[in-house]
């Protein structure tokens, strides 16, 4: 049944190798998790160098940053697995009705099987590393298909995980669209995607096929609300932190901002002072801003200046796939810097009336990643996250809130569907089974529920069964 759909598919072997290994048990031992999350340690410790390099090359990642995200940050979520796995694998015990109290009513944390992870190339060796640290947690195997984008890094993939782990379990599949077209018409039995909305129903359609349960994290254009009373030079370094950060291939980046023609005023030279500040006076040159990943998102992007007015920036180098770190101002809402995720180092600024305009134009439009706002009225802040929706919020301040594996990290409607980090990349890659396991005797407790049914039956049921709600608290 499943060979007429897959028969002749180039994955087709891989798949059914890794559907054995899961069969067989041998990812299910706790130790055996731990032993393949402590070589995914050794990896990133050991190909440090190599890691480096091969963003370098990819798209120029400055090696602070590189080490940040794609090195700290998958530490991070490694020991924060290794230090609770044991925990979080426990069954947990829940609340019973009166029939069941002699028995065990439990959730068990079941590995789904043979999980398929898919990366993009911003954040080319967290985004795979992240989610495949839950899986291999949770007791899958995987197989993992990082970007071709990305050709460097991907390369360091293929060739070097193997050494590291249990290649029964976990393999990597390298190729473009036309490779991963074919991978997923296999059946998985979760598929975990990163990357765009486009691709994201390309993929969701392809899981439905075989009924896969998925996560998509996805992009979109993230809001940032600049309030009139705040700390400008503050916000400024923020803001320009978070947008040029990777040379603003972030999915997390502050996309557009959207304040008063005061603020913007106010806000223009401390932008340009915050960029200065960073990159120096032609960020061509600073080793701490990055390159654009290839020729296709250059164009793209170079295309994008022509919105508004380029008031700091606008400087492109083809060869290079320089773009210098850009702000347009007076962006208008059809502009075509407004029509896409930018994904690259251009902050439109979109002029408002006030907070609740800002709100009403980021509630006319898809729900985003991130929702951003600053004011120094906390109340202004509390506003913008009360009255929107979006996969995460930060009030003062970008990106920080995805440094802390303690919050689930996701999108909502067209920025995605899921969660993940930490404790939640374990559960997003354990089926949560609910459990009864029952005594055998004391069969006298059951009789009221056999028939024939009775009056008598039916109250004794009630007595046992039901869920009484609480009574309101008599004393206020
Ligand atoms: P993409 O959607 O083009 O590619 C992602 C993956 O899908 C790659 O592995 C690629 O090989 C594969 N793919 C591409 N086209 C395909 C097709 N037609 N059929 C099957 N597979 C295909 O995304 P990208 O350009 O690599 O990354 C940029 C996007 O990812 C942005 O939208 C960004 O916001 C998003 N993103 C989201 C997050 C997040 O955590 N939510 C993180 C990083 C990037």
């Amino acid at each position: 049944m499943v060979c007429s759909t897959v028969c002749g598919n180039p994955y087709a072997g891989v798949v059914s190798h890794l559907r054995a290994s899961w069969l067989s048990g041998k990812t299910r031992p706790m130790e055996y998790r731990m032993a393949q999350l402590e070589a995914l340690g050794r990896f990133l410790d050991e190909k440090k160098q190599e890691i480096l390099e091969a963003t370098d090359l990819d798209m120029g990642k400055p090696s602070f940053e590189a080490y940040f995200t794609e090195i700290l940050l998958c530490k991070n979520e490694l020991n924060t697995t290794l230090n609770n796995l044991c925990h979080w694998m426990k069954d947990e015990y829940v609340e019973k009705n009166l029939v069941l109290q002699l028995d065990s009513a439990f959730i068990r944390k079941d590995p789904y099987g043979v999980v398929l992870i898919m990366a993009p190339w911003n954040y080319p060796i967290q985004l795979v590393l992240v989610p495949l640290i839950g899986a291999i947690a949770a007791g899958n195997c995987v197989i993992i298909k990082p970007s071709e984008i990305s050709k460097n890094t991907e390369r360091l993939l293929a060739e070097t995980l193997s050494c590291y782990l249990d290649t029964d379990c976990f393999a990597v599949v390298t190729g473009g669209v036309q490779e991963t077209t074919r991978l997923l018409e296999n059946k998985f039995d979760y598929i975990f995607f990163t990357g765009s909305p486009r691709v994201g129903q390309i993929v969701m359609t392809a899981a439905a096929k075989h009924l896969t349960p998925v996560t998509l994290e996805l992009g979109g254009k993230n809001p940032c609300y600049v309030s009139d009373t705040c700390d400008v030079p503050n916000v400024a370094r923020r803001v320009a932190w978070g947008r040029f950060f990777n040379a603003g291939q972030t999915c997390i980046a502050p996309d557009y901002l959207l304040c008063t023609l005061e603020m913007q005023e106010k806000l223009m030279p401390a932008l340009r002072e915050a960029i200065t500040e960073f990159f120096g006076s032609n960020p061509k040159e600073s080793p701490d801003f990055g390159r654009i990943v290839g020729d296709k998102q250059f164009r793209r992007l170079r295309a994008l200046l022509c919105s508004g007015r380029v008031a700091i920036g606008g400087q492109t180098d083809e060869a290079e796939r320089y773009i210098a770190p850009t702000v347009l101002a007076d962006v208008q809402p059809s502009d075509p810097a407004m029509q896409e995720e930018i994904f690259g180092p251009i902050l439109p600024i979109v002029v408002v009336a006030n907070m609740d305009e800002a709100i009403d134009f980021i509630n006319a439009r898809p729900r985003p990643l991130a929702i951003y706002a600053f004011s120094c009225d906390s109340k202004v802040v509390n506003q913008v996250l009360e009255r929107t929706s979006s996969g995460g919020f930060c009030g003062n301040d970008t990106l920080m809130h995805f440094t802390l594996n303690s919050l689930p990290f996701g999108g909502i409607g067209n920025s995605g569907l899921g969660k993940y980090h930490g404790k939640f990349t374990f559960d997003t890659f354990s089926h949560h089974r609910g459990c009864l396991h029952r005594n055998m005797g004391l069969e006298a407790l059951n009789t009221p529920r056999y028939p024939p049914y009775t009056q008598q039956k039916m109250g004794l049921i009630t007595a046992t069964f039901e869920v009484k709600r609480k009574g309101t608290c008599t004393l206020l």
